[in-house]
């Protein structure tokens, strides 16, 4: 499928730039690029909060900086430092696991194989993508709910399938958005979650103060007032 070359570079442009200027870039797990430490904090956002993540994850990589590290604690340990993200039977049994099969498989390291990546456990394919974009260097889309929302609203798509993610024509204007360098492919990425998680969020999205609110069809299509093309971030500074 066909999209609008010159909206896909000006999509781009606009969320890398407020991403540099508003995103949450001083999240621990956005500065590193070692695959364990990824793998830990993508594992551990997974059905609960950035501020929750926050209260363990530097924590836990101060305690087990690696998978080999992990191996000598015991499961009760983990769970108790991992309680405030919830879960944490399921979670330390599925963590600690994980670090067996890296130490024993792959000697501690993270493969940079998609396919490789989902036979360890609790990785699917948006934590395969996160790590080989981050910590392979491979360019490739982080296709969650989020950017499902983003995408949709902004290019005026609308997937029929009840699982998005699996949408060829989502993935595929996905993968057109990112951009090649895989440096900004990340900003860019990131820069999607901050906005679909402050500006443009499930129910009643902040068009008005949307950086990218005059090419957005979902904004045209809800009419509002006029949009002038450069927007004020000032909402977003904190
Ligand atoms: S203009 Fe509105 S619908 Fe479009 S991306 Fe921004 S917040 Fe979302």
């Amino acid at each position: 499928m066909f999209f609008d070359r010159a909206k896909v570079e000006e999509f781009r442009r606009r969320v890398v730039e407020w991403y540099e200027a508003y995103g949450n870039r001083d999240l621990p797990w956005r500065k590193t690029r070692d695959g364990w430490a990824v793998l830990v904090a993508v594992s551990m956002l997974r059905q609960t909060t950035v501020k929750q993540v926050a209260k363990v994850y530097g924590e836990f990589l101060r305690r087990y900086p690696s998978p080999h590290s992990l191996l000598k604690a015991s499961e009760d340990e983990v769970r108790e430092l991992i309680r405030p993200l919830g879960m944490e039977h399921r979670r330390a049994r599925q963590i600690v696991e994980l670090a067996r099969v890296l130490v024993q498989r792959f000697g501690g390291r993270v493969p940079c194989s998609r396919e490789v990546l989902k036979e360890l456990p609790g990785v699917g394919d948006y934590i395969a993508s996160e790590v080989l974009l981050r910590v392979c260097g491979q360019v490739e889309p982080l296709l969650d709910r989020n950017m499902v929302r983003v995408v949709e609203r902004v290019f005026g798509v609308r997937s029929a399938r009840s699982n998005p993610y699996r949408d060829p024509v989502v993935q595929s204007l996905a993968r057109s958005l990112v951009p090649e360098d895989p440096e900004l492919a990340e900003k860019f990425s990131f820069g999607v979650f901050d906005l679909a998680r402050k500006v443009c969020t499930a129910r009643k999205p902040k068009c008005s103060t949307c950086p990218v609110r005059d090419i957005c069809s979902y904004s045209a299509r809800s009419g509002g007032s006029p949009l002038p093309r450069a927007p004020s971030l000032e909402p977003y500074m904190r």
